[in-house]
């Protein structure tokens, strides 16, 4: 400041000085006063170009980028101009530094598995990431501004919304559910800063599906248990309280043997299925025989049409060529033999059931069981292999059945890498094929014809 004063001072007195050399003593008066005016107007231009620069920085864009003026050097308005400079400089940075981290933050919010919204105190949408969009069927760009009711009409949400209590999640119908394909939503609310709310959803879908599931399972199996055991606790109380004589008593035992017998393969295939769920996936090192699995699987059909029909059923049994499957003896062995059991179970006595194994010509093994039964409609194929599943309840029933056998062929065709395959009509017969892919099938000749060439 003090300087301005001097070149001030300085300005003056030259005028002076220049007044009095052009014209004496009476040029000093209008040296000093044009002296004065010259130095006004630099000074006022000056501060017209700070004005233009600040003008320019302000309407700069982006923050940061530079104006093509240049501010005034020198002088206080230099000092004034650099200062401003400076200031606007951190200002940008501050900026730049607080986008970046916004950046950041929203992309965070962009990757979370879970939908996020966040409302303003009206409850209108500021931002809300793709998952979110998906979940509710938003517009991420489009929907912005729009109140979260006028979006979300499920009326389990705006009771929610407008009830204030936000300590439990609600869930909903997701923006693109349909009766086909129920989509199951989530919801929370968490109320933040001055009357603003982030909603945040998760599909739990599958999570609604698994609980389903195990509901219904656990009813199946309490009603498959209760049947034979209410049979059984009639038998026991009739035992106790009457005096049988020794045949109705040996018929009663043999009754309640059956009973009891009907509970304990229902156990055996419920543990089953759980160890196949929960056990590793079986390697390719170990391989069985598949000669082997057909003869037992003869000798088992043998047995239960005699049992089943003393007229029995016409079988015919192809074991193809000798072959060696990857895979697990018992899970193999359990599924083969549960498609076997059910052509038999099913088929009238004196019907055709043909059993076969063969090799494609893509190098894949197929076993195949096929039968003169009944036959399945269309609609019931996709669902025979459900837990429980039952076309024919009293026939399953009759024959011993447990509605788990196709379940558990599923989960060993799935552990193999291999497929099932039904086809079959009513009237006409079912055919059952396992198909397992070549990795898992070698065949025994080939094996020899190796060793034979390597010796
Ligand atoms: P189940 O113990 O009742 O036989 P499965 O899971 O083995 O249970 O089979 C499911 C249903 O598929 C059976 O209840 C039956 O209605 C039908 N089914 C299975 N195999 C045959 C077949 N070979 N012929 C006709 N129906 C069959």
């Amino acid at each position: 400041m003090i300087n301005r004063w001097i070149t001030f001072a300085a300005c003056l007195l030259l005028g002076s000085g220049v007044g009095w050399w052009l014209a004496g003593k009476d040029g000093i008066e209008p040296g000093l006063l044009l002296a004065g005016f010259v130095w006004l107007l630099l000074d006022t231009l000056q501060i017209v170009r700070l004005l233009k620069w600040l003008r320019a920085e302000q309407n700069a864009e982006e923050p940061g980028s530079l104006s093509s003026l240049s501010p005034p050097t020198g002088g206080m308005w230099g000092e004034v101009a650099d200062r401003t400079r400076r200031i606007l400089k951190n200002r940008d940075r501050h900026y730049q530094e607080s986008q970046a981290r916004l950046n950041e933050f929203l992309a965070a919010m962009q990757a979370s598995p879970n939908g996020v919204v966040l409302l303003d105190a009206e409850g209108r949408i500021e931002w809300c990431n793709q998952t979110a969009a998906q979940h509710f069927g938003f517009d991420a760009q489009r929907d912005v501004m729009q109140h979260i009711a006028n979006l979300v009409r499920d009326p389990a949400f705006t009771a929610y919304l407008s009830s204030g209590n936000f300590s439990r999640d609600v869930t909903i119908p997701g923006g693109r559910s349909t009766p086909a394909r129920p989509v199951k939503l989530a919801v929370h609310l968490h109320a933040y800063g001055r009357g603003r709310k982030l909603l945040l959803s998760r599909d739990v879908t599958a999570l609604e599906l698994a609980e389903a599931m195990r509901r219904d399972f656990v009813a199946n199996v309490s009603h498959e248990i209760r049947t034979p055991l209410t049979v059984l606790s009639g038998f026991i109380e009739t035992l106790q309280t009457l005096p049988l004589k020794e045949p109705e008593r040996t018929r009663y035992l043999g009754l309640m043997a059956q009973q009891s017998q009907r509970m304990q393969t229902l156990v055996n295939d419920l543990l089953t299925l759980s160890r196949l769920e929960g056990s590793p996936l079986p390697d390719t090192g170990e391989w069985v025989t598949t000669g082997a699995l057909l003869a037992q699987c003869e000798q088992e059909a043998r047995s239960l049409s005699t049992m089943l029909a003393p007229a029995g059923h016409r079988l015919e049994f192809e074991p193809g060529p000798p072959c060696e499957l990857a895979g697990v003896q018992n899970e193999l062995l359990s599924a083969m033999s549960n498609l076997v059991t059910n052509a038999v179970r099913y088929t009238p006595p004196s019907g055709l059931i043909k059993i076969s194994w063969r090799v494609l010509d893509d190098g894949r093994g197929e076993f195949q069981v096929q039968d003169t039964g009944p036959g399945i409609a269309a609609e019931h194929i996709p669902r025979l292999t459900e837990r429980f599943y039952r076309v024919d309840r009293s026939r399953s029933r009759e024959t011993g059945g447990t509605g788990l056998g196709l379940a558990i062929v599923k989960h060993v065709m799935q552990r193999h890498g291999a497929e099932l395959r039904i086809e079959s009509q009513p009237g006409h017969g079912s055919r059952f094929s396992m198909v397992f892919p070549a990795a898992r099938v070698r065949q025994l000749q080939a094996v020899a014809t190796i060793s034979t060439s390597l010796l």
